[in-house]
């Protein structure tokens, strides 16, 4: 798991750099968590664009059902 500052400003606070991202996988997946250290807006993105908080949950519990 790799975490990182990223250079960008927060879309939702219009703070600058205070976005963290997060890389992990998943299964054979890559997701990225990026989350604001200031106001706590996140997002998950896989290499396909961003995805709901659900989806993701989904994906971890079923990945984890089989394993
Ligand atoms: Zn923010």
């Amino acid at each position: 798991m790799a975490l990182r500052r990223v250079p960008e400003r927060c879309p939702t606070c219009g703070k600058e750099e205070t976005l963290l991202r997060i890389s992990m996988l998943v299964g054979e997946e890559r997701l990225m968590f990026t989350v604001c250290g200031f106001c706590e807006w996140r997002i998950w993105e896989t290499g396909a664009g961003t995805v709901p908080l659900d989806t993701v949950l989904r994906q971890v519990t079923r990945k984890d059902g089989r394993a």
